[in-house]
């Protein structure tokens, strides 16, 4: 395995379980695509973060204590226009309320990230094996499909394609149905410099998802546009 060019973890890495923001830029610092993001206390502030971004944007709402956002009315994707945005920043603001439980991180507006085709990438820590990382379907399908593959980091470019194109969806990523193909070179990309990260922190990465990872069609990339980790 070549180490990509990147920036790597700042000194001033945090501990236990980070914000999706905070995961996404560990990420970035890896060179993994991350979604534009701005955090918006206000909706005054969210409308402002939305025509920087440039709308369709999505608005979710942010607390440590929160593993599934959508389930919780805390994901709001496709906002067209400030009016949209309004109202979907009333209600997620009284969801987090409700959710965080006094932990609540604010709402954050997002570009809105369009691709063919999903993944779920992973890492975590094996008591034998040290640093691994895991592929599998993304989104919802994550926990239907039984469909994961587990390699231990760092890994190859090549080493991260054909763990990708060993999954059950991979015919489905390859493009079915006059779909067109979907990114498969930015997603092993996107493995390869996850299991850096994973074999850089070691132990003190105890967990890493990245749920999902849009890939758009073949040539266009890769974006991480949700993110959760675990520090020691
Ligand atoms: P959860 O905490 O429920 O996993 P996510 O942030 O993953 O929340 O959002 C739920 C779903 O919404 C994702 O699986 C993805 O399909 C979609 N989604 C989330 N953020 C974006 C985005 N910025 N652009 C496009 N789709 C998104
Ligand atoms: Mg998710």
């Amino acid at each position: 395995p070549v180490r990509p060019e990147c920036a790597g973890p700042s000194p001033a890495l945090p501990r236990g379980s980070l914000t999706e923001g905070e995961a996404k830029r560990l990420l970035a610092a890896y060179g993994i695509p991350v979604t534009r993001e701005a955090s918006a206390p206000t909706a005054d502030e969210a409308a402002a973060a939305a025509r920087r971004i440039g709308f369709p944007v999505v608005l979710k709402g942010v607390s440590r204590a929160v593993v599934h956002k959508s389930d919780l009315g805390l994901v709001r994707l496709n906002l067209r226009d400030e009016a949209a945005l309004r109202t979907a920043f009333a209600e997620v603001a009284a969801a987090l309320e409700c959710a965080a439980q006094g932990a609540s991180e604010g709402c954050v507006v997002q570009e809105m990230a369009r691709g063919e085709a999903e993944l779920f990438l992973g890492a975590t820590q094996d008591s034998q094996f040290g640093p691994m990382v895991l592929a599998g379907a993304g989104g919802v399908l994550v926990e239907f499909l039984q469909d994961v593959a587990m390699a231990p980091a760092p890994l190859s470019l090549s080493g991260a394609r054909a763990m990708i194109e060993g999954l059950r969806v991979a015919p489905l990523l390859r493009g079915l149905r006059g779909r067109p193909p979907a990114d498969i070179d930015a997603a092993a990309d996107a493995l390869m410099r996850l299991s850096w990260l994973a074999a850089d922190l070691g132990p003190r990465l105890a967990e890493l998802d990245v749920n999902p990872l849009i890939l758009r069609a073949a040539g266009q990339g890769a974006i991480a546009v949700d993110a959760r980790a675990t520090l020691t």
